[in-house]
Order: C-alpha cells, then structure tokens, then sequence
C-alpha cells in the first residue's frame, strides 16, 4: 500500500514539501481602521516562481476569518466565476508570470478572540500572525518561505487610534479628512508574512537609545497601555543588554533605525519577534519595582533577550516550512541561555534549564504526542510550540557547540548567516555550515532532527589496578516512541571527569564522543578506584543510570569542581530516597549542612541544591522504574523527604533565614539578591512543614508589611500551604490591595489553584466567578486552569472530578480561544502513565471532550493522538 493512502486529509508531512508557485516580490497594505471593521486592501506584485514546476499551476492565497469584497489582476475586476473562493482558500488560474493582484476584504477585530490575525487587545487594536495567523487578516501566500517587502500604510480615527505602528521605519504621517489621520511604513528587509506587524491605538511611550559598535544611534521605543509607561524600566534596560551582547558575543549589530516593543494584555504566547515590532504579552515585560517578584525580573531580561535575537536567527533568516520551527527557536533559545547565564552566572542558568527541560520535556518525549525536533507531520502548527521544539533543540544547537568548541560555533554562525541572510532556511543548512565552518562530521549527528525520545545512557566501570587503568562502558538506547518503533544509537558528546577518595578532580574534564549502541573508554594512568562524575555541565538531553553508592554520590556533592554535577549528584539522591521509601541518612543531612554552610557558594546555588526534584521528574523515574503514578502517592513521598529534611536542620535553617532576613533589603533585585531572597524563602518552605505555628506569624507579616513582591507572595504561599486560620482574610485583602494589577491577580490565582489540599476544585471553581478571571483572557486561564491541571490533588483527585471539569472547561474554551484550551488539553496526553484506576477515567475525560461536534482542529489533534493506541 502507498504511504500517502493512509494520511488523513488534514495531515501536513514535511516530505511533501514544494516550493511555492508565485513569489511576491512587494506587498502594499492599506488598512482603513474603524470601530466595526476594518478594510484592508492589499497589492502584490506577483512573479511565478522559477524554481517551481508547475508551469501552469494556479496561484492558491490561504484566507479565513474575512469577507472578500474585490480581486483585481493587471487592473482587471474578476467576477465570482473567475475564481474558487473556500472558507480557507482562495485559488485563481491562468494568473499571468508577472502580475498585480488587488484584494480588498474586511475583518472584525473585536470578535476575534482566537487572538489570531487582527484583534481588539483591550484598548488597542494588534495582530499576532506566526504561525498562520496572516491569512485572517488578508488574502495572501501564508507560508514562511514567501518573502516580501512590505509597504504598510494605516488610516484610523485619530482620537481613538493615535498610534499606529507598523514594521520598519515610518516613512510620513498626515492628518485626513472627518478626524482621520495616517502613517505609512516601510520595512527594508524582506520578511515572510508571519513577521508581520501592526498595531493601533493610545498608548503612553517610553523612549531611549542605544548606539551600536559601528556609532549608529538606534531609536528605542516601549508603547504600553495609557498610565503604565512607569512599569517600562526593566524591559528598557534588558534591550540595551541584549544588544550588547548580541554584538559582543556574536559581532551581530542591530540593523534598523528603531527598534519598537508593544506590551498588550491580551497575547496567546509570551512575545513575538515581529521584524522592529516585538509585541508582548505585557506579563513577560512590564512591572516596577513595587509590582514585580525576582522571578519576573529575571523572566523579563530572558524574553526581552530572546525575542531581540530573533532579528537575525529568526528574523534575517527564517524557517523555509514550519517543520524548521527548532532552527530559530532551538538556536535563539540556545542563545537567550548563553545571554542569561553571562548576566547572571552560567552555572545557575544551567541548571534551571535543566530542571525545565527534565519537568516538561522528558515528559513530552515519553508521551503520546512525542516528536523529534523537527517533526515529520502535523496536523495543527500551532500544537508543536512544544518544549522539544524549543528546549530540545536549544540542546541539540548546544550539543554542536561542545562538540566543535565555542569559537568554532561562533565561526560556524557567521557562516550560516552570511550564507542564508534574507532566505528561508532548512535544519539541515545550519548543521552543513558548522560542519563546514569546522571541517567535521555531522552526519550523524543529523539523526537528532529526525528521533524522538530521550535517550539513556547505561553505564559501566571497571578498574584494573595493576594496569592502573580505568575503563568506562556506555550503552546507549532509546525507547520506542509514537510512531518511531526502532531506534539508532545517536552521536552525542559525553563530557566527563575523575574524583578521587578524597573529592579531587584528577584529570579535569573529557569530551568524549558516543556514536555506537556501545562505546567503550579507557583511562591510562589512574592511581587509584576514582568516582567518575558523568555528562558534566548536562552535555547531552538524555538519561544516566550509574550505580552509584551514596557515598560516591554524596562525595559529588560535597566536591565536584562541575557545578551541574554537583547539583546532580543531590538530585539523584533526592529521588532515590523519596522514590525508594528509605529513611534518609544523617550523612546526607550533614552534606545538605556543609553546603548551607559553605562560604564559597553563592545563596543562590544553595537554593538550587536544597530544592528537590519536582513531581513531573519523579514521576518519569518512577515510570523508568516499571511502576505507573499515584500522583497523591508520589506527592506524599515527596513531603516525607522534605520534612526529614527540614527535621534535620531545623537550626541551620532558623540561622539561614534569619542573617539573610537581617541584612537583605527589600528593595534589592540584582541578581545576589534574588538568590539570597530565594534561598531565605526556601528556609521558610522548609520549617513551614515541621513548624507551621512559628513560620504563620512571619508569613502575615509579609503578606501585610513587606514591600517585596515576592515576599508578598511567598508569604501567601506559605498560608494556603498550612491552612493558616488567616488564610482566607489574607487572601481577600490582598486581592482588594491588587485588584487593578492583574498580572499580580495572576499570581494570586495561581497560588490558590496549586494548593495541595483535597477541597481545591471547590476553591477553582469559586474563582472562576471572581472579577479577576476571565476565559477570554490566555494569561488568566493558565494561572488558574493551568496551574489546577498540574496539582495531583486538582486536577488528579482520585473520583476524577478535576478531569471531568477540565473537559468541561476545554469545550467551552475551545469556541472562544483553540490556542488556549490547547495548552490546557496537553496534560491528558499521558493518561497511560497513571494506575489503572486513574487511567479510566482520564480515558473517558478524553471522549468526552472528542464528542463535541465543533472541535478545533487545535483540539482534535491532541484528543486524537492521545487516544491513539
Ligand atoms: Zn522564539
């Protein structure tokens, strides 16, 4: 049987990739904005593609969500007959090789609630297009690899609509008739359709510059919603940082005359690269010192970064198909990891990536919508924004790195942007310039753009003491994944280093390069039985197992030069104790001890290595290990740790918290600061489990007094934690202090909805009727419904009300906002992994929700391929 007879209609497969029959060299845009409607006329000056095979193929628009009201060829109106209009396509034949096409259409931006295309943002009016959100604004090619130079021009009532913005550089602006006025804007370089931008509306504008190495002064500009341009700071400072290390780090200098951020309050994702005009959700940028917590200013620095570095992996060259997604993502990703650990210490960047990836990606490779990087299918884009996609990939781009060095790499860029700039680009064109900028191999390496699943590493030592020599052992596998039985041993590198008995690094560290299904390694001329300490600095996205002793792990611990490993070899011990039930040693305690102790390290690392493991990178060992998820259960044998823990150090704990309490001002953010602040409000976490009757009183108090947001929010925490008495009047006068600052709002929904207390549905569905929540709103449905379907006691309570209310909740998301009933649907993709008892009823959560006769495409897919055996 052929292949293509078994792919559903609505599959998109990366090995039918064709190149597009027309190309448009310019589009004009015309925008004539009012309340209702808004018309937009388009030209485009259209060449048949010469590259394409189709001599006389018809040229086929994508479009929805719009009314057609003229199509004009070399000035020519045609009537209905001369084409075929579907509620997705609009296809014309016999278009000549060179053409002018004129659309005109309307759109109704305040009913678009998907938040794609052109929509009422509160007050302003803004488009979110990647990935295919264009083709609800206008008639047009909507795929990445048509690039175009764009001549935006916009009329608007000028009252309501006294900005208008677009991408590039505004070439003039009038007033017109009736109180109208206009702008028109030019960008330079040429783009795909999904980098387009616009936005209208009052707004308040932050400005400053920032001169680039070659002395060009660049224009910086933040527009934000009337009354927020004092919640501007941060973000300015972050831009000015990541162009400067952007030029540093990679020679890569900015290259408009402005560069413009617009912070809107209704956004499906957290910000857009749009060429000169990143929009953001206004939770990832906006906030003054009095409203933000640590963890936002740090958030803020990395999308700001992110989204900046775009402009040229992403921006300059973008992605020839949407199967390329992880070629400027991984990379920019990668690069917004690099950015952050050069502001704020490389090691603590490392390991809360790490800790991400193994909490959200090493469970979407183990579960039923696994997929490689850059996957082979799809059948909604917009469902593969995955963690893989972006987190795998920024490991796999990291992987390239350690294997030709980091001036090699840097070489390797240069190549790759000299040689793709202004194209759409493949995976594969970025691997072939490092391989060629460094004359290596990388063949195989390709391998991990096309398996998915993370791999794991068996390992083996021996020690031959006559010889003195050291032999290490590497098996490596992967399991079977959806629609991947077999697969191949991958080319990676280990990096690796030698401690002696008494902690001492013996020989630094090796990369070593695993290509086989077993690679073998001798080490000459060791003096004696080492501990070895194995992927240092988390050389690759995979598993270990070694059998370590606890001895060998704790003396990892107390002594690896490798900060990752060091943090690694406590987390191994973490989830050996709460996953085997045995009581925990006093010789752990007394390492956790030295390193509260330790004056060498920083707070901030001290809070990193007294945190456990979370409940998603348990409960994947817990799979590894044969056995299927009690959440409850795996949640209590996490506490049992955590109490035995805080048991233990009772006192080192009181000390901690008091010097840092002592000294720490609550005005301090730099990035000591937050680490210290985070390692005192984990002391409090800690004693809040074995004596809540002292942590109460500390707890009010910062809730009531402090001016610190993120004491103020740890304080609740700590509250709702232990039923506090106070909890419910603490609660109502925090949220009557913030009622106006809904990203504080978002926190203070998120706290509630992640209590771990069986009464937490009741709770979540009262706050559902609360003025601060909305369905419509993407941010207020992750704080609360999100959050909720992450808590074993919500979402996982055993009679299988928290499934059956996310499915109520995801029907009637899925009519107002596909996107956002997405990311809530994603959870019950690994119904298999829990007892049998849950597993039932997830089952029929699942069909429950596959029964609504109008569900996305968005939904469909998941519900799908999470049923699919
Ligand atoms: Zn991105």
């Amino acid at each position: 049987m052929k292949k293509s007879q078994k792919v559903p209609a609505h599959e998109v497969r990366r090995a039918d990739y064709k190149v597009p029959a027309f190309l448009v060299d310019q589009t004009e845009l015309d925008f004539d904005i009012y309340d209702k409607t808004t018309t937009v006329r388009s030209r485009l000056h259209l060449r048949r593609n010469p590259a394409s095979k189709g001599k006389n193929a018809p040229l086929i628009l994508n479009g929805e969500e719009q009314k057609l009201l003229r199509v004009v060829v070399n000035g020519i109106e045609l009537s209905k007959q001369n084409y075929a209009l579907t509620e997705k396509t609009l296809t014309i034949e016999g278009v000549p090789d060179e053409a002018i096409l004129e659309i005109e259409s309307t759109n109704v931006p305040a009913k678009n609630t998907a938040l794609s295309g052109l929509y009422a943002a509160g007050p302003m009016l803004c488009t979110q297009c990647e990935s295919q959100g264009f083709r609800r604004i206008t008639y047009f090619p909507d795929r990445p690899d048509v690039l175009s130079q764009f001549h935006v021009t916009i009329h608007a009532d000028q009252k309501k609509y006294p900005t208008l913005l677009s991408n590039g550089n505004l070439l003039k602006k009038g007033k017109e008739k009736n109180g109208r006025h206009y702008a028109v804007w030019q960008d330079p370089h040429r783009k795909p359709c999904y980098l387009f931008a616009l936005v209208a509306g009052k707004m308040d504008r932050a400005a400053s510059s920032f001169t680039t190495k070659s002395g060009r002064k660049v224009l910086l500009e933040i527009y934000v919603e009337p009354g927020r341009k004092s919640e501007t700071g941060f973000a300015m400072t972050a831009i000015k940082k990541a162009m400067k290390w952007d030029e540093e780090t990679f020679g890569l200098e900015y290259d408009l005359d402005r560069f413009m951020i617009v912070a809107v309050s209704y956004f499906n994702y957290g910000a857009m690269e749009n060429k000169g005009l990143n929009i953001f959700n206004d939770s990832c940028v906006l906030g003054r010192s009095d409203t933000v917590t640590d963890a936002d200013i740090a958030f803020f620095e990395r999308v700001v970064g992110h989204e900046y570095f775009h402009n040229y992996t992403g921006d300059r060259v973008t992605c020839r198909d949407w199967f390329q997604l992880s070629l400027k993502e991984g990379l920019t990703v990668f690069r917004e990891q690099e950015f952050c650990g050069a502001m704020n210490g490389a090691a603590l960047e490392r390991i809360r990536t790490v800790s991400k990836l193994r909490s959200f990606q090493f469970p979407e490779d183990a579960g039923a919508m696994a997929h490689p990087i850059r996957p082979d299918s799809y059948e909604e884009i917009d469902n593969f924004y995955t963690s893989t996609v972006y987190d795998k990939g920024a490991e796999v781009t990291r992987m390239i790195q350690t294997l030709v060095g980091t001036k090699g790499f840097r070489k390797g860029m240069k190549l790759y942007l000299k040689r793709h700039d202004g194209q759409a680009a493949t995976c594969d064109d970025f691997v072939a310039a490092q391989a060629e900028a460094n004359e290596i191999d990388l063949d195989h390496f390709m391998l991990w753009y096309s398996q998915a699943g993370t791999p794991v590493l068996d390992v083996t030592s021996s020690y031959n003491a006559r010889k003195k020599e050291y032999t290490l052992i590497v098996k490596q596998k992967t399991a079977p994944t959806a629609g991947q039985k077999s697969k191949k041993p991958l080319y990676m590198p280990l990096s690796v280093g030698l401690l002696d008995a008494k902690g001492k690094d013996m020989k630094g560290t090796f990369v070593i390069d695993l290509s086989l299904a077993e690679d073998q390694l001798t080490f000459l001329n060791v003096e004696a039985k080492p501990v070895p300490s194995l992927l240092r600095d988390f050389s690759a996205p995979v598993r270990v197992n070694y059998d370590y002793t606890d001895d060998e792990l704790l003396l990892l611990m107390a002594h690896d030069t490798d900060p990752f490993n060091r943090w690694d070899a406590g987390q191994k011990l973490f989830s050996k104790f709460v996953l085997s039930g045995e009581k925990i040693p006093a010789a752990l305690i007394d390492g956790l001890r030295v390193i509260l102790h330790s004056p060498k390290l920083e707070a901030g690392t001290k809070a990193q290595m007294l945190a456990l493991p979370g409940e998603a990178d348990l409960g994947l060992q817990l799979l590894a290990s044969g056995q299927l998820i009690d959440p409850i259960k795996l949640y209590q044998a996490r506490q049992r740790v955590i109490v035995a823990i805080a048991e233990g150090l009772q006192d080192e704990l009181w000390e901690t918290y008091k010097t840092i309490e002592k000294r720490l001002s609550e005005k301090a953010s730099d990035g000591q600061a937050r680490g210290q602040r985070s390692l005192k409000n984990l002391c409090l976490f800690y004693l809040n489990k074995i004596v809540p009757e002292d942590v109460t009183p500390l707890a009010v108090a910062m809730v009531s007094s402090s001016k610190n947001m993120t004491d103020k929010n740890t304080g609740l925490d700590l509250l709702i934690a232990n039923e506090a008495p106070m909890k419910a009047k603490m609660l109502a006068s925090f949220a009557k202090t913030y009622s106006k600052t809904p990203a504080i709002m978002d926190d203070w929904l998120a706290a509630q909805a992640a209590a771990r207390q069986p009464d937490v549905l009741k709770t979540v569905k009262k706050l559902m009727k609360h003025s601060a929540f909305t369905l419509k709103n993407p941010n207020r449905v992750s704080a609360l419904l999100g959050m909720f379907a992450g808590n074993p006691f919500g979402f996982h309570a055993a009679d299988g009300s928290g499934y059956l209310f996310i499915a109520e909740q995801i029907i009637k998301l899925n009519k107002i906002n596909p996107h956002s009933a997405a990311r809530i649907t994603k959870p019950f993709l690994r119904w298999r992994d829990f007892e049998p008892k849950r597993q039932k009823k997830m089952k029929a959560a699942l069909k429950l929700i596959q029964n609504d006769a109008k569900l996305s495409p968005h939904i469909r897919e998941i519900v799908s391929k999470a049923l699919k055996a």
